[in-house]
């Protein structure tokens, strides 16, 4: 069926049509795809029409769709039954690889999504300090917690307003944020309040309002100023983890994090996340901490089965290194074109993931009309685009071609 028909249907039985508001193409307008099935570097609509795919499930599959062995995976494991709410052999090999991967993790708490790791890093960072307040960055993206979904206060540090309805101020209050490679902001925050600060929560290389590398020292002095106060160090790596290196951020920029959350690549397209760090604080989780945190499905053993492939898989080849091979070669060549022809745009990347930052408005342009040259990128301005093992230099020099058709249309 057609993606049009089929959206006006959704629209009758889910709230805007959708799951998730950013798959409902509302900040670049006209109507999403639906997606039939994915391989590898490719979407393939209801339409039958074939995607190359730079959004990649919002950054978890790093393999691209589909890989077989994790296929084979799911088809065995499947068949032992889809969860039993009691522990499982799997969970401690998996919590084993975490580890090897994060030597900062020393035990770790698997969650089913990357929002209820952030929440539960952040209730745990406040049990066991004893403090109220928490730090954030500007435009950081922790999922849809209530204590993080605060607006984006500009230049010095401002008490939060929430950013959503149904938020209490009371909560948001509670918030405090700055602006990313602010090294003034985050040393004024530090001495006026630090010892109140129960955590600062960052992703070490922001991707949720476009990528932006950290300024040499910004993470370090992160790292400086929240262990003189006491304030719990959490990155949030659900994007990062996995991606930047098998380590995620931590191993690129050679820096510890107190706690760390995890998902997206982790499962490699399945429901599970996780959050982790210093046994002394893991330790004050329930059962035998003071720190209520539970779930259903938690270490749900199709999920376990899936992330502890692919930590093998990550592990094992050298993915990072390809990846940054042939992402570095496509980022050269977009960058020679932006100079050679002078668009008004700027390309950040780091590793295997970029954004494209235009004027505003621009964008939802160059989105469709890559979109109707089978280019599908994420479906908003402020995202990372993702770079798989799929992906093959023959594609990414096709969309090289492609962008620059587009862009010499639109300037
Ligand atoms: N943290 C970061 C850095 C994220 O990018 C996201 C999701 N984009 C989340 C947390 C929330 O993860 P989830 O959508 O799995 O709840």
């Amino acid at each position: 069926m057609k993606s049009q028909k089929l959206f006006k249907e959704a629209r009758r039985h889910l709230p805007s049509g959708v799951n998730s508001p950013v798959r409902s193409f509302r900040s670049v307008g006209g109507t999403p795809v639906f997606i039939q099935k994915g391989i590898g570097a490719f979407l393939y609509s209801t339409e039958g029409k074939r995607y190359l795919d730079f959004c990649l499930s919002w950054g978890p599959l790093i393999f691209g769709h589909a890989p077989a062995g994790l296929i084979r995976t799911l088809q065995k494991e499947v068949r032992s039954g889809t969860s039993f709410g009691a522990p499982t052999q799997k969970e401690i090999e998996l919590a084993r690889l975490i580890k090897k991967a994060f030597p900062s993790i020393e035990k770790v708490r698997l969650v089913s999504s990357g929002t209820e790791a952030a929440m539960s890093a952040i209730r745990l960072a406040r049990g066991v300090t004893g403090r109220k307040k928490i730090l954030k960055i500007n435009g950081g993206y922790h999922g849809h917690v209530d204590s993080l979904l605060v607006k984006a206060g500009s230049g010095a540090a401002t008490f939060g307003v929430p950013d959503s309805l149904g938020v209490p101020e009371e909560l948001a209050r509670l918030t405090v944020s700055i602006p990313f490679n602010d090294f003034d902001s985050l040393r004024r925050v530090f001495r006026k309040e630090g010892g109140d600060l129960a955590a600062f929560i960052l992703e070490p290389v922001p991707a949720n309002r476009g990528v932006i590398p950290p300024k040499p020292g910004f993470l370090e002095e992160a790292r400086r100023l929240t262990k003189k106060s006491g304030t719990v160090l959490i990155f949030d790596e659900v994007i990062t983890g996995f991606r930047l290196a098998f380590g995620g951020a931590q191993e690129r920029f050679g820096i510890k994090a107190d706690l760390t959350c995890l998902g997206k690549i982790l499962g490699g397209g399945l429901p599970i996340a996780a959050f982790g760090g210093k046994a002394e604080y893991m330790d004050e989780l329930a059962p035998a901490g003071g720190v209520y945190q539970a779930g259903t499905l938690s270490g749900n053993p199709l999920a376990t089965s899936a992330a502890i492939w692919m930590l093998k898989a990550l592990s094992s080849s050298r993915v990072y290194a390809e990846l940054e091979k042939k992402s570095g070669e496509f980022y050269e060549e977009i960058a020679n074109r932006i100079q050679y022809f002078r668009w008004p745009l700027q390309l950040n990347a780091v590793g295997s993931m970029f954004t494209l930052f235009f004027a505003p408005k621009q964008y939802a342009k160059f989105f469709h009309s890559c979109l109707a040259r089978g280019i599908y990128l994420a479906p908003s301005q402020f995202e990372a685009n993702f770079i798989s093992t799929a992906h093959r230099d023959s594609d990414l020099r096709r969309t090289v071609r492609i962008f620059e058709r587009v862009l010499k249309k639109i300037f």
